[in-house]
């Protein structure tokens, strides 16, 4: 079992523990490396860098940066970023302000559907630093009995064609690359086979991705099924693309790989953490 994970949530973003709960998490099931990647902020790195300080964990800045290409919408992790860069921390900021305009359009179209108060009790569900996703809509939608968990509201609601669906417009990905190369950090894309992008359309995202020094392909994911880890190796290796590992954890019970619990990596792929000074 891998002792690496690159990919976590605290309630800073749609997480449910707090950037220290979730280090002690971490370190209680043998992570030894370990990235906190919120949505779209960086607000819980500190938290979390000094507990894993603590446990004697090597913690890695990490970030989710939302992305919209050719009208899909794309996650795009910054591993070994500085939180400080300016671009990247304005970037973010500038995101996050169209997350909370954005949950309004989605709780106007919860209300089309019957749905009210949605709004208020999503933000029963945010942390304090106030960033709102369709995740807290979901947990909304299951406490109010509209969806038995969180698989089936993203089945019956927040998604194209079903109520609650609100478009939005994220970065661009040639501006998400910038950012986050130029403070220092390495592109990852995050949970590729998500997307169920045709061959075409997934390897044009693969060219452009490269050609704006994009570094590597999240391959070992929740979201991939085994056949799926080796395809996107074989693309890795391809394209001379490094490859990254991450349970993508929200919280216990929420989420499909717990912290600590990922397969080994594939055999002749180079990982993303290979010029890493801690490694
Ligand atoms: P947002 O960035 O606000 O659009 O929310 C995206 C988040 O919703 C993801 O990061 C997941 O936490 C959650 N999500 C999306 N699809 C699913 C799903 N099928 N099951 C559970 N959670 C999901
Ligand atoms: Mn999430
Ligand atoms: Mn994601
Ligand atoms: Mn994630």
């Amino acid at each position: 079992m891998l002792d690496i994970d690159l990919h976590s949530h605290s309630n800073v973003s749609d997480g449910v523990l707090t950037p220290a709960q979730l280090v002690d998490r971490a370190a209680q099931r043998g992570v030894k490396m370990l990235a906190l990647t919120d949505h779209d902020d960086v607000a819980g790195l500190d938290e979390a860098r000094c507990a894993a300080a603590e446990k004697n964990i090597t913690f890695i800045n990490g970030v989710e940066i939302s992305v919209s290409w050719r009208g899909r919408t794309i996650h795009i992790l910054g591993l070994n970023v500085d939180p400080e860069y300016q671009p990247l921390y304005e970037g973010l900021a500038a995101i996050r302000s169209g997350r909370t305009q954005r949950a309004q359009n989605i709780a106007a179209e919860l209300e089309k559907a019957g749905i009210t108060g949605s709004l208020e009790g999503a933000y029963a569900f945010v942390g304090e630093r106030g960033l709102i996703g369709r995740t807290h809509f979901g947990r909304f939608l299951v406490e109010k009995g509209y969806a038995k968990d969180m698989k089936s509201v993203f089945k019956k609601y927040l998604v194209k064609g079903k109520p609650g669906y609100a478009h939005h417009e994220w970065a661009a990905l040639s501006q998400t690359i910038a950012w986050i190369t130029g403070s220092g950090g390495n592109a990852v894309i995050a949970h590729p086979a998500r997307y169920n992008l045709g061959k075409n359309v997934l390897n044009d995202l693969l060219d452009e991705f490269s050609a704006l020094g994009g570094s590597a392909i999240e391959v070992i994911s929740a979201s991939h099924t085994p056949q799926q880890v080796e395809i996107f190796a074989a693309h890795a290796k391809r394209r001379n693309l490094l490859i990254s590992c991450g349970s993508d954890f929200h919280g216990p019970g929420e989420s499909f790989f717990d912290l600590g619990r990922l397969p080994e990596l594939p055999s002749g792929c180079v990982p993303v953490w290979h010029d890493w000074n801690a490694f």
